[in-house]
């Protein structure tokens, strides 16, 4: 298996490159992944990275990439961002639009990409067009993960994930073979703090009124791809991979 790029020029932004760099694809995947928090989404946006090769790009790890760092290195938006994801409200439009505008490259990269939790408002996704447009990128398809929200808030709760190499676990439905330890790289597995339940309810609230929108605007310009996310990681897997069969029979992921 080929290694995976380290996300770096994404975390990180600016001229900063991924080692190794990806690999160019003769057709790269580019497509936005939609669901409310918890649905499953960034687990599918890794099982989709390993298929197409594409690599999974969230906004949030950028924000949490950012926590790390001291203060006097985040600049006064990035701090006041991290202060409302605390919160569990989202970052203004403003300054995930500069963050992201920032990371042209990675829309750009001939390995394709996979955005998840960007864009999430219709500014957001007018925005995103507009990039989109500019360099003369299309996408290939919006994913909108579905699942009644009483289960996602059940399931949030249970989640937890690596402080290292960000793999997501779930204590009830993908356990880690050591308890609070990374399977991956053997990192430390912890809550994330809007995982929280009174964060918990401010993002499903954010997510009803900022978000939900994106389904229909998306299914006006004929991309978009609803999946059920029930079931195991590897099944949801299964299924979107048929539905982009079902796209594109000779250019889905082998
Ligand atoms: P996520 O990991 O996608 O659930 O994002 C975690 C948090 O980061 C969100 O609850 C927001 O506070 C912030 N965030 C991430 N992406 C965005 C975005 N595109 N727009 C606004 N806020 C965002």
């Amino acid at each position: 298996m080929e290694p995976r790029p380290d996300r770096s020029a994404w975390l990180k932004g600016g001229e900063a490159r991924c080692t190794p760099e990806p690999q160019p694809r003769e057709r790269p995947w580019r497509m936005v992944l939609l669901g409310a928090p918890g649905v499953g989404k960034g687990t599918q946006a890794e099982l989709l990275a390993g298929r197409t090769g594409a690599c999974a790009l969230s906004t949030g790890d950028i924000f949490r990439a950012a926590r790390s760092l001291d203060a006097g290195e985040r600049s006064p938006a990035l701090s006041q961002a991290l202060e409302r994801m605390q919160r569990g409200e989202l970052v203004s439009d403003a300054t995930v639009l500069v963050i992201v505008s920032e990371r042209l490259r990675c829309l750009d990269c001939k390995g394709g990409f996979l955005l998840d939790g960007f864009p999430r408002t219709l500014a957001q996704a007018e925005a995103l067009d507009q990039l989109l447009e500019r360099e003369m990128i299309g996408l290939d398809a919006v994913l909108s993960y579905e699942m009644p929200i009483a289960e996602i808030v059940a399931r949030l709760s249970g989640r937890r994930t690596c402080g290292k190499c960000k793999a997501v676990f779930h204590l009830a439905a993908r356990p880690p073979r050591a308890e609070a330890v990374c399977d991956h790289c053997g990192g430390p597995l912890a809550q994330r703090e809007d995982d929280r339940p009174e964060a918990v309810r401010v993002r499903m609230e954010a997510y009803e009124k900022d978000t939900a929108p994106l389904i229909q605007y998306y299914r006006r310009r004929g991309l978009l791809v609803s999946l059920a996310a029930d079931g195991t990681p590897e099944e949801i897997l299964t299924r979107a991979v048929a539905a982009l069969e079902a796209l594109a029979p000779r250019v889905a992921p082998a």
